[in-house]
């Protein structure tokens, strides 16, 4: 599938919950979050039609998102089940670890491709007060385990906020020292709740690293499917990556469609935009399906407009990151 200006939309990001066992403060409130009813999320059996047909159309990638995608059930049995779709080649999951250390070797007898976890702290103190309710043990356990069974191309993801200090960046760079995980700071975007909150820029978190570490050399190759830019440090197994969606623009190269948990197809992370799958989906109508996935991928806008315009006013935790 071709939008038009021509970008290749081979890779879908799909929300399979709008749960979350935290309450990150740049993503959701303390309190009075009003969640999908049961019947309003997709069913197992809707994301695999849903997903089949779009393989048949040239999707090859999934990542598997949320609110928290390990506190629905049936995820692990959803990522077996799509690593099952001919013509997928890579499932991925994106979490905040809560829960991983339970579901790391299923993942890996799944077939994950790929892991990333959220950790914006090595401090448990400052954890708690980000996540409201986050115990970090329970995350490094989750991501011990998930090195020990093997899981492949872990990544650890950290939203670079204002508050982050140079020595915050420092610590959580190092755990791409010891073992052969992606270390990578993403530019706080001005959604959701994420409006309004001061971050850190790329350049900003580079001269952290270089001051302690030495120099960043940039490194070409791509890692995994998403638009980040890495860099080697020297005596480090893994990479540092960088996601600056306002600072250093990727959309040009966006080859990527949302799935919402109710459904809703977004072309743009950030645009109010895209269209209600859902009865599709629940009457198998494959036509109607394609006809709208088709018409909403020709809408694709060219690039993000975050600086212009208030942009969707879902958060981050209803379309998935
Ligand atoms: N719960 C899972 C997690 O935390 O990884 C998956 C969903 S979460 C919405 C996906 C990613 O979006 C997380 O890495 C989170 O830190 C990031 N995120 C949430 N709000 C953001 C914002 N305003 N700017 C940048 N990243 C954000
Ligand atoms: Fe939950 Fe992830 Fe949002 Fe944090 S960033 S509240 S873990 S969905």
């Amino acid at each position: 599938m071709k939008d038009s200006f021509n970008r290749e939309i081979d890779y879908v990001r799909l929300s399979v919950t709008d749960r979350c066992d935290l309450r990150c403060t740049y993503c959701m409130p303390a309190t009075g979050m009003r969640f999908l009813k049961k019947t309003e999320v997709l069913s197992f059996d809707n994301i695999l039609f849903l997903l089949n047909r779009l393989a048949e159309q040239g999707i090859k990638k999934v990542k598997i998102t949320g609110g928290e995608p390990l506190t629905r059930p049936d995820t692990v049995a959803l990522i077996r089940a799509i690593k099952e779709i001919s013509g997928i080649e890579k499932v991925t999951l994106t979490t905040n670890g809560i829960q991983l250390v339970n579901y790391a070797q299923a993942l890996k007898a799944a077939g994950l491709d790929g892991l990333n976890v959220s950790i914006d702290t090595l401090d448990p103190d400052e954890f708690r007060e980000i996540t409201r309710v986050g115990d970090l043990k329970k995350v490094l356990a989750g991501l011990n385990k998930a090195v020990e069974v093997g899981l492949p191309n872990i990544k650890v993801n950290t939203v670079a906020r204002g508050e982050l200090t140079n020595e915050a960046i420092c610590e959580i760079a190092l755990l791409a020292k010891a073992s052969k995980i992606h270390v990578r700071f993403i530019e706080l975007m001005p959604i959701g709740l994420g409006k309004g909150c001061p971050g850190k820029t790329q350049e900003e978190v580079i001269l952290a690293l270089q001051q302690v570490y030495g120099e960043l050399i940039p490194f070409e190759h791509r890692l995994g499917n998403g638009p980040a830019s890495y860099f080697s440090l020297e005596n480090f197994q893994g990479k540092i990556g960088f996601i600056s969606a306002l600072g250093h623009c990727f959309c040009a190269e966006c080859d990527r469609i949302r799935i919402t948990a109710d459904g809703c197809l977004k072309t743009c992370l950030h645009m109010d935009d895209g269209c209600d799958l859902k009865e599709a989906l629940q009457t198998e109508n494959k036509e109607q399906l394609l006809a709208q996935v088709f018409t909403a991928i020709q809408k694709k806008p060219e690039k993000h407009h975050f600086l212009e315009n208030q942009g969707d006013s879902r958060l981050m935790s209803q379309i998935g990151g």
